[in-house]
């Protein structure tokens, strides 16, 4: 048997696990935060640190060697230069140019391949998770950010430049709200988690009544996007405003995916899943009102199945495309 190591970088956590080949099951995968203050290079040693530990458990619990293991898939935060294996801009992390592939690769002597965060989740739901077996499918991943991943013909699109994908980057409102990427009306400044703690906290500066203030104390400023799934499970009026906003916003630009791309799955992953048939009911309604109805047919909106561990297969389905050419 062979083995993949698979590392998703966060700016929050680390994930760090191993597939065999055939990708039929995880080993010691764990999750350890990432400590970005420490400056790239010592978060560089830190993945190194737990690539090594990964190594060392599938050695002692599969009889395996050190020579089993092809290499390390990593999915880091973009934009990436996937060719010359450098993070160009990573803002969680405070990173700028820095060549990442490199240097884990000088420190396991390994080969290692780099993709963006997103495509890896995007890719690990695929190979497997809620969207296997999908021709096309298209990954929007919902955290701090909204990252996203397109596949076609069962490979990853990258685009010209590697900035396919950047989903939570489309505008649905040209005069919309301000996003941290410089423009205005991008996805991302409406349904990230932040997003939605920020439009609930401007709703309670309104004197909306709500279960939500008395959740954080009074205290606004505490509010996150978890707060409102919880009072929106609670049946907290209020709550439930924020989640079906959340869907629409969602369902536009997810209706302008279908219509550009007619895919066969959209899956979600991350925090907002959370928020169960409550998102995902009125969201596919957004889509049905706004896509073409043959593209809409043809296409199944649901929640990732990975939780937690997306983004680590799919950092290890991508080693096994970009090197060994298919997973
Ligand atoms: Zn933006």
């Amino acid at each position: 048997m062979r083995y993949i190591v698979g590392v998703d970088l966060g700016g929050t956590n680390i994930v760090v696990g191993a597939m065999p080949e055939d990708g039929s099951r995880t080993i010691a995968v764990r999750s350890e935060p990432t400590e970005a203050q420490r400056g790239a290079e010592g978060v560089t040693d830190r993945i190194a640190a737990l690539i090594a530990r990964t190594m060392g458990e599938v050695i002692a619990d599969e009889h395996a060697q050190a020579t089993d293991f092809l290499g390390v898939g990593v999915g880091a935060p973009g934009p990436l230069d996937r060719e010359k294996g450098v993070v160009v801009v990573a803002p969680n992390l405070g990173w700028s140019d820095f060549p990442l592939r490199k240097a884990i690769s000088d420190r396991i002597r390994l080969p290692v391949t780099l993709d963006n965060d997103a495509n890896c989740a995007t890719v690990g739901e695929w190979w497997r998770g809620a969207a296997r077996g999908a021709r096309n499918a298209i990954g929007i991943t919902i955290g701090t950010g909204i990252g996203g991943g397109v596949i076609v013909d069962g490979q990853l699109y990258h685009g010209s430049s590697d900035v396919a994908g950047e989903i939570g980057h489309t505008t649905i409102d040209p005069a919309g709200r301000y996003c941290k990427c410089g423009n205005y009306g991008c996805l991302e400044a409406y349904a990230s988690g932040p997003a939605i703690a920020v439009r609930a906290r401007e709703a309670l500066e309104r004197d909306e009544e709500s279960a939500l203030r008395r959740m954080v104390n009074g205290d606004l400023t505490k509010l996150t996007s978890a707060t409102v799934y919880e009072a929106a499970h609670d049946g907290d009026a209020l709550a439930r405003e924020l989640v079906s906003d959340t869907a629409r916003f969602l369902g536009t630009g997810i209706a302008n995916l279908l219509n550009t791309l007619n895919p066969d799955v959209v899956v979600i992953t991350g925090g907002v899943t959370k928020a169960g048939e409550r998102l995902f009911e009125p969201l596919r309604a957004e889509v049905k009102r706004r896509a073409f109805r043959p593209a809409v047919a043809a296409c199944r909106i649901v929640p990732g199945e990975l939780e937690g561990t997306a983004g680590m297969v799919g950092a290890v389905a991508t080693f096994k495309q970009q090197r060994m050419g298919g997973a």
